[in-house]
């Protein structure tokens, strides 16, 4: 059978089975093969016997008694029932919400089950029933959306198995015979039905080579085709920025010259700029901002700044202005709530030229703004955007310099291998003088010792924030939440304003308890943790945060960041009763550095990239099965072989590169437009 046809070709595949396959976007069967479990469960199969208490294990047995079922609170159940194991071993089964088995269950009946093994009861408590003996111990686990079951979807892949011969190979074979991959068709099957740990070692050494051979051909094609051309040269009048930069509060670190210069020399160049910035919090990138717009301005030019909330926006602006405003140059605000005549007289003098910087959200990129001639865009923490967005601001301006920054640190290793199309530039020293933020680890029960610590920050005039996992209270999740949280403190700081914010309220909400906390109208903030990245409180002196285990070092660095941004000593205290030795590992390391990158590397051990990252945290894109910072490796060679390969003439014209080559054309990659 061909791989592209539909799964309803698939005896046993029905309609309705078609359509909760399509609600996970699997039509064909190709589609099938293609959704590769994204982990193994292996079970501890021996014996009964050499089973350890608490183990995942999976026994086969006998059916020994009738099922009971128990149904208690909102339509709960609880299965229970004894299997013989090993014809001799009476072993409990219990398993929840599974009443539906009741009626399958025969005394007598071969299945076998997995779960959690209690010695001390001779219990199991399984997640998993199937009929018949155990196959092979390695048992996929697929990601599954809707109604979707788990044993559903592997008879189907199954199905789709026995029903297709082969599948086209995508890395072309002279690759995959130097680096001893396996052939498509054997991929797969090995990882959907591994029989063995190693096998499935070969397997996803060839996935993840082809996955990243791609990533990178899409990569090296834009930032090859880009080298190649367009951009204007800016040009640069050097004396005056000097000038703007003498005048600055303050002189410059190193490392901000250094970006400086990358920057300014970038926007002098005949190419595009394409730019990340990576500096931590607090180490000064906004006023890099400040100088490339200048340096734009001075050129003519319009500039736009970015920035993910409208708080943000306000704050880029008031900070901007002062900066800029001497020099005559004008800094415009575009926010929601700058509406009807004032939004129209804004929009005028822009597209006049009269404004030269406009500062803003999203609202940016709408087709009513327009710009007289737009040459520096830069976004302010790039991965709060979306690809569409950032793409349409591109495309505000053809020829304009692209300049990203972000607080999140990215170590270079893996900036240069997965953000290879642009151009990295680290700030990687504070400015002098800084005080180091001292982080303490409290425990749970020293609660009132740190309250006692937090009000003698306000009695000394300083703000605090509280910071909590959850909005409300849950019934799964014994952490604290924002809302009691927020009762209690409410009382026990009587002679200060406690504010709430959280995830729920609405963004003009959010944005009026952030004022008011700005404004020092409210001294105890009680959030979530949209406190936004960014946000600067020079006052505010000492953040709390509560189970601070469940955080990752990521996100409780850049919650750190939120204080330390005064002349005053700063504290970050870390509520924490961490169960976990990698919570544990984490709070202590948070306890010994305030260095991003440190700390960056220092997760990425615990916890690979996929966990330090988050999902849309970082703007990296999403992989299959590569871990961007573990497979690092495999993602270097892609690259070279991406390079070598786009340079070469057999690429572009031998048949047995057709694959890859259809694959750029289909991506659109060759028109000059630029796309992540
Ligand atoms: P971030 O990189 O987090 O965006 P900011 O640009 O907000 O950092 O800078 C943090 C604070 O440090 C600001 O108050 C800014 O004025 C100040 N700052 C920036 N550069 C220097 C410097 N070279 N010396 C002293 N203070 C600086
Ligand atoms: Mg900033």
């Amino acid at each position: 059978m061909n791989p592209s046809s539909e799964v309803t070709a698939l005896k046993g595949v029905g309609r309705d089975l078609a359509t909760k396959l399509a609600e996970m976007d699997i039509v064909t069967i190709s589609d099938v093969l293609e959704h590769v479990p994204f982990r193994y469960d292996d079970f501890v199969t021996g014996s009964l016997t050499e089973a350890i208490h608490e183990d995942k294990v999976k026994f086969t047995g006998q059916v020994q008694s009738e099922p009971l079922v128990r149904y208690y609170g909102k339509g709960k159940n609880r299965l229970t029932f004894r299997l013989l194991v090993e014809e001799r071993y009476s072993v409990t089964v219990t398993m929840f919400n599974r009443a539906f088995y009741k009626a399958q269950l025969k005394l007598g009946e071969e299945v076998t089950v997995s779960g959690k093994w209690d010695l001390h009861r001779m219990t199991i408590s399984a997640t998993e029933l199937q009929f018949g003996a155990i196959e092979g111990e390695l048992t996929p686990v697929y990601s599954l959306k809707g109604d979707m079951r788990m044993k559903t979807f592997r008879r189907v892949v199954e199905l789709a198995f026995a029903a297709v011969e082969s599948v086209g190979e995508r890395v072309p074979d002279s690759i995959r015979t130097a680096y001893r991959l396996l052939d498509r068709m054997t991929m797969l099957k090995a990882l959907h039905f591994p029989t063995h740990r190693k096998e499935l070692t070969a397997a996803r050494r060839s996935y993840v080579y082809e996955e990243c051979l791609y990533f990178q051909l899409k990569l090296q094609t834009l930032r090859l085709g880009k080298r190649q051309g367009q951009g204007i040269v800016l040009p640069l009048h050097q004396a005056a920025v000097d000038e703007f930069i003498a005048g600055l509060p303050f002189p410059l670190t190193g490392a901000q010259k250094r970006v400086t210069e990358e920057i300014l020399s970038d926007m002098h160049r005949a190419e595009r700029m394409n730019r990340l910035l990576q500096g931590d919090v607090g180490s000064g990138k906004t006023v890099i901002a400040a100088i490339a717009l200048f340096a734009t301005i001075r050129a003519n030019k319009q500039g736009a700044l970015m920035v993910p909330t409208e708080i943000l926006a306000e704050q880029h602006a008031s900070s901007l202005a002062p900066l800029l405003e001497p020099f005559g140059i004008k800094v415009g605000l575009l926010t929601s709530s700058v509406k009807g005549k004032a939004r129209v007289l804004l929009l005028e003098a822009l597209r006049q030229g009269e404004i030269d910087i406009l500062v803003g959200t999203h609202a940016l990129i709408q087709d009513t703004v327009v710009f007289k001639d737009l040459h520096l865009v830069i976004t302010d923490e790039q991965h709060r955007f979306g690809v569409e967005q950032r793409k349409r601001l591109r495309a505000k301006a053809a020829q304009a310099d692209v300049l990203y920054m972000t607080a999140t640190p990215i170590p270079r290793t893996l900036a240069i291998s997965v953000f290879g199309d642009m151009d990295v530039s680290i700030i990687d020293e504070m400015p002098a003088g800084r005080k180091e933020i001292e982080t303490y680890w409290a425990k749970p029960e020293q609660i009132e010792r740190v309250f006692g610590f937090v009000e003698k920050e306000l009695l000394l005039g300083r703000q605090a924030y509280v910071i909590t996992p959850l909005i409300e209270e849950s019934e799964s999740l014994d952490v604290q939440n924002a809302m009691e949280l927020h009762a209690v403190l409410v009382e026990r700081f009587r002679d200060n304003q406690v504010g709430l914010m959280h995830g729920r309220l609405g963004s003009s909400e959010k944005d009026e308890v952030m004022q008011d906390f700005k404004d020092n109208q409210v001294q105890v903030l009680v959030s979530t943790t949209v406190v936004e990245v960014g946000v600067n409180v020079p006052n505010a002196s000492i953040i709390v945060i509560y189970d601070a285990e469940r955080f990752g070092l990521a996100q409780l660095h850049q919650l750190r960041g939120r204080v330390g941004r005064g002349d005053a000593q700063s504290y970050c205290i870390l509520i924490a009763d961490p169960s976990s030795d990698t919570g544990k590992e984490r709070i202590k390391t948070m306890t010994e550095t305030n260095d991003g990158f440190k700390l960056a590397e220092k997760d990425l051990e615990l916890r690979g990239s996929g966990n330090f990252f988050g999902t849309e945290q970082s703007g990296l894109p999403r992989f299959v099965l590569t871990d961007p910072a573990l497979d690092i490796q495999i993602m270097e060679t892609a690259r070279n072989d991406a390079v070598r390969l786009l340079r070469s003439e057999a690429f572009w014209q031998t048949s047995d590169y057709d694959v890859l080559r259809h694959y750029i054309e289909e991506q659109g990659l060759l028109d000059g437009e630029r796309i992540e």
